[in-house]
C-alpha cells in the first residue's frame, strides 16, 4: 500500500514545493530547510500531521501572520473527487488568472469534497537569525498599543505575534510548574522576529521595546536571541493547551474578533460563568485576530456549556467575527454555520456538495448543517 509521502519535486529557484498529500509536515520543513527555504505553515502537530490533512483543514498556525493563509501558499493540487474522476488543479505559477481557481474548493473545506492527493506548497526564503521577546502589559490596551507599534516598528521582520492572559499564565504554573520569566502582569506578548542579520534583528527588536516602555505600553520584558531561551519562550505560549488539560473538563473556543472587541469577550464569559466555572483563560494569534478562549470546570457541566454556547457564537457574529477562526466546523459547530453564512451563501455551499458528492460520501457530517 502507498503512503502517497512523496516529495515529487523542490524548485530552488522559485520554492515550490510538490508532493504527495500524505507527507508529513515537519519532514517537509526539514527537506527544504536543508535548502534554505521553510514551509509557510507551521503548527503544534507538525510531527504528525499530513500536508493533506493541513490543506484540508485550511490550518493556520503559528506563522500565519508573516506568511498568511494556505489558500495563498497552496499554488496548485490534485484531488480525486467522489466520482472517482480526478481533478488536476496542478499549477507551479504564482499568478495564474484563469477564471475560477478550482483549488479552493478543497481547501479549508475538510475533505467534504474531494481528496487532496497531491499539492504544489510556496515556500519562503528561511531566515537564518530569529529573536523572541517577552512581554508584560497592564492592560489589554496596552496590548493592542504593543501590537500597533510592533507591527510599524517591525515591518519585514515580525513572524509571530502572540498573547496570553495571566489566567493562562497561572494554570502554566499551577500544572506544569511554568513560570513566565518576567513579573506578574495582567496580559503578557510573545513577539518573534526572524531575517537575516542577527545584529540588525536585536537593533531593530530593542528601539521598538525602548519605545514601548517609554510609552509605558510595556512594563516589563526579556529577550532571547540562543536557540534554548528562544524554544523555552516559546513553550510558554505552546503549552497551555497541555495545562489546561490537566484541569479535568475543558470547554475550548476558536474564535476571531475585530481587535476593539478581542478582549472584551473573555470579560463577558468570566462574569457570566461566576464561580460555575474553575478557569477562564484566554491567549491566542494576536496578529491574526485570533482568540483561543477556554473554561474549565472538573467534571463536564451541561448548565456550563450551556451558559457558553451559543452565546459565544452570537457574540462573535454581531461583531463581525469568525465563530471558528482555524480549527473548521468539523460535525459538533455545523448547527452554528449559519453564525457566519448566510441563508444563500449555505444554499450554495450545498448546492456544490450535491454536484461534487451526489451520494454524500465524503465526510456526510461534517461543515454543512
Ligand atoms: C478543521 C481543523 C482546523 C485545524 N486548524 C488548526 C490550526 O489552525 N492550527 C493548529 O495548530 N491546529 C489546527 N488543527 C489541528 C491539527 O493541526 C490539524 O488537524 C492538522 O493540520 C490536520 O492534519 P492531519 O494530517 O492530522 O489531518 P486529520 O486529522 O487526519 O484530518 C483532518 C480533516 O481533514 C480531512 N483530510 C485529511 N487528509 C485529507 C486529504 N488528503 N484530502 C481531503 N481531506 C483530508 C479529514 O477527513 C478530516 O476531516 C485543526 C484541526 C481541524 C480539524
Amino acid at each position: 500500500m502507498s503512503l502517497m509521502n512523496d516529495v515529487l519535486h523542490f524548485d530552488d529557484n522559485t520554492g515550490v514545493l510538490k508532493c504527495q498529500s500524505g507527507c508529513i509536515l515537519e519532514n517537509l520543513e526539514n527537506l527544504v530547510n536543508d535548502k534554505g527555504y521553510t514551509v509557510p505553515v507551521d503548527l503544534g502537530a507538525k510531527g504528525s500531521c499530513q500536508i493533506g490533512g493541513n490543506i484540508s483543514t485550511n490550518a493556520g498556525g503559528l506563522r500565519f501572520v508573516r506568511y498568511g493563509s494556505l489558500h495563498g501558499n497552496v499554488l496548485g493540487l490534485k484531488a480525486v473527487l467522489p466520482s472517482g474522476e480526478v481533478l488536476d488543479c496542478m499549477n507551479t505559477m504564482r499568478k495564474n488568472n484563469t477564471g475560477y481557481d478550482l483549488k479552493h474548493l478543497f481547501i479549508g473545506s475538510e475533505g467534504t469534497l474531494g481528496i487532496v492527493t497531491e499539492a504544489a506548497i510556496l515556500c519562503y526564503p528561511r531566515s537564518s537569525e530569529t529573536a523572541v521577546a517577552f512581554l508584560g502589559c497592564n492592560s489589554f490596551e496596552d496590548v493592542l498599543s504593543c501590537a500597533r507599534v510592533i507591527r510599524q516598528k517591525l515591518t519585514g521582520l515580525l513572524s509571530s505575534l502572540e498573547m496570553l492572559d495571566d489566567p493562562a499564565a497561572d494554570t502554566l504554573k499551577d500544572n506544569l510548574k511554568i513560570n513566565v520569566p518576567i513579573s506578574k502582569h495582567p496580559f503578557y506578548v510573545l513577539v518573534e522576529i526572524s531575517g537575516s542579520d542577527s545584529e540588525f534583528n536585536e537593533k531593530k527588536l530593542n528601539e521598538c521595546l525602548t519605545l514601548l516602555m517609554e510609552k509605558n505600553h510595556v512594563n516589563d520584558g526579556t529577550i532571547a536571541t540562543e536557540l534554548s531561551r528562544i524554544k523555552a519562550l516559546w513553550s510558554i505560549r505552546e503549552r497551555i493547551t497541555e495545562a489546561l488539560l490537566q484541569e479535568g473538563c475543558g470547554y475550548k473556543y476558536d474564535i476571531s474578533l475585530p481587535l476593539t472587541h478581542f478582549y472584551k469577550i473573555v470579560e463577558v464569559m468570566r462574569e457570566r460563568l461566576g464561580q460555575k466555572v474553575t478557569r477562564c483563560v484566554a491567549y491566542g494569534h494576536l496578529g491574526d485576530g485570533n482568540l483561543h478562549f477556554n473554561a474549565t470546570t472538573r467534571t463536564f457541566d451541561p448548565e456550563v456549556l450551556a451558559l457558553i454556547e451559543p452565546f459565544i457564537y452570537e457574540y462573535t457574529s454581531e461583531r463581525k467575527g469568525s465563530i471558528s477562526a482555524e480549527h473548521g466546523i468539523g460535525y459538533k459547530k455545523t448547527k452554528y454555520l449559519h453564525f457566519n453564512k448566510t441563508p444563500e451563501a449555505i444554499n450554495l455551499m450545498k448546492s456544490m456538495k450535491a454536484l461534487m458528492d451526489p451520494h454524500g460520501i465524503l465526510n456526510p457530517y461534517k461543515v454543512l448543517p
